[in-house]
């Protein structure tokens, strides 16, 4: 049976020890919550994809919870001196923290975990409780997003509840993801670093630390209405969408957009949602939500999937969402806003 325990000595030590016995564990991190296993047990892999009906194309990310473990999964002398070196540096600059990095695998990591792939995606959360159930476990601990696949991202134990309930061994609550937005994924292993995910390190910030990345778009479109050869599935183009229909709006065609019964619109401002309601007097039957009232990025990333979760109910038939500002966190905002669009 499914329980649900708040952070505790004792739920981390039942949590660890669930992992170790093949188990899988849904537990906070800063960016949404994750459905863990032991990266190194197959079996227990398994069973995460089969609980998320995720495709076996799309790899997982292996979790750490100290800097020496990176060594015993990936195997950094394959990487190019100029890849070592923007390793070195992502890693002293934002880990613990929303950055995953694509490194060249060692054979122990199953290649279930990798889906085949020679390299594997490693983060290293900077969430308290995560990194002590990592540390309790092997070391080493696999987690995808913790919702069917496809579906919007939890970011609350309780969406982990209502989503995956009893096919989770054990749902640790640490309250609400802070990030909200799944980490920014960028490969070192295929010559210039690319993003293959924009998330919750914002590419300026990449940037400003080993200079031009590539960006995400050119592989986005070359994946357009494929999985085949697909360089990251993270590129898929329908995910993270809730039930409704969403339509992602740039602020002028929102502030066109009348709504109708049924509709909701998410705007993400309070200023947009207040020039909205002086062109449309009159919303009876329309909800209206906001991710943040001043127009804070990182507020609004924070509350973008919560939102999302709350605005997916059966009266709820469209979601009118605004763009983000294209920049930051934005770029990610952005990139799940459109990736839930008109499912
Ligand atoms: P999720 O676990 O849902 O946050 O998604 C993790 C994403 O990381 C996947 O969907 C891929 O896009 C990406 N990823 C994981 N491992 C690799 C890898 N070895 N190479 C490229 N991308 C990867
Ligand atoms: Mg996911």
């Amino acid at each position: 049976m499914m329980a649900v325990l708040p952070i505790s000595d004792e739920s981390i030590r039942q949590a660890a020890q669930l992992l170790f016995r093949g188990g899988i564990v849904a537990f906070p991190t800063e960016t949404v919550y994750g459905l863990g296993a032991d990266a190194f047990n197959p079996a227990a892999l398994a069973r995460v994809f089969a609980v998320k009906n995720r495709p076996r194309f799309d790899p997982l990310i292996v979790h750490i919870a100290a800097l020496e473990m990176l060594e015993t999964i990936a195997d950094l002398s394959l990487l190019d001196t100029a890849a070592q070196k923007n390793l070195a540096a992502l890693a002293a600059h934002f880990w613990p923290g929303p950055l995953t990095l694509i490194v060249p695998k060692r054979d122990r990591v199953p290649d279930l975990a990798t889906s085949g792939l020679p390299t594997v995606a490693v983060r290293f959360p900077a969430h308290d409780a995560a990194r002590r159930l990592i540390a309790a476990a092997t070391g080493a601990v696999a987690a995808p997003s913790a919702n069917p696949f496809g579906y919007l991202s939890p970011t609350r134990a309780e969406h982990v509840a209502e989503m995956l309930g009893a096919q989770v061994d054990l749902i640790l609550d640490g309250g609400p993801s802070s990030v909200g937005l799944e980490s920014t994924v960028l490969d070192l292993c295929h010559g210039n670093p690319r993003i293959l995910r924009p998330g919750g390190t914002p590419k300026e910030a990449i940037e400003a630390l080993i200079g031009p990345v590539l960006p995400d778009t050119a592989a986005d479109t070359a994946a357009a209405d494929t999985n085949a050869g697909l360089v990251s599935p993270g590129l898929l183009q329908s995910h993270y969408a809730p039930h409704a229909c969403l339509v992602a709006h740039n602020t002028e065609s929102l502030y066109r957009e009348p709504g109708e019964t049924g509709a909701a619109f998410l705007f993400f401002d309070g200023a947009s949602r207040d020039a909205w309601l002086s062109a449309h007097a009159n919303p009876a039957g329309i909800t209206l939500a906001v991710l943040s009232e001043t127009g804070t990025l990182l507020e609004a990333a924070a509350q973008l999937f919560e939102l999302l979760h709350a605005l997916d109910r059966p009266d709820i038939t469209r979601i009118h969402a605004q763009l983000a500002p294209e920049e930051g966190l934005g770029a990610a905002i952005n990139d799940r806003l459109r990736k839930a669009e008109g499912k």
